[in-house]
């Protein structure tokens, strides 16, 4: 892990859909300052909610990497029973 990484506000548990969608807002603005790059994921990170406001899917995860030091970060949700964070690795 580098600085940059470092100061990531990374998330153990999410407690509310909002706080997973706060945290999809971060990671997408970490990938659009050209510091992180999105590696992967099961549905396009701008579309994590279809336009009638329902999850893409019950199980939704992203992984970004840090353009740095190649350290990987996960963002996984688990939308039907709730949990789910936002950490360090896959
Ligand atoms: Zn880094």
């Amino acid at each position: 892990m580098c600085e940059r990484c470092s100061e990531l506000q990374l998330v153990s548990c999410f407690h509310s859909p909002q706080e997973y969608m706060q945290t999809i807002e971060y990671i997408k603005k970490l990938i659009a300052s050209g510091d992180f790059t999105l590696v992967s994921g099961n549905c396009p990170i701008d579309e994590v909610k279809n336009a009638n406001g329902q999850f893409a899917d019950d199980i939704i995860y992203h992984l970004i990497r840090c353009n740095k030091c190649g350290q990987e970060f996960s963002c996984c949700v688990n939308t039907y029973r709730g949990g789910g964070s936002f950490g360090k690795g896959r």
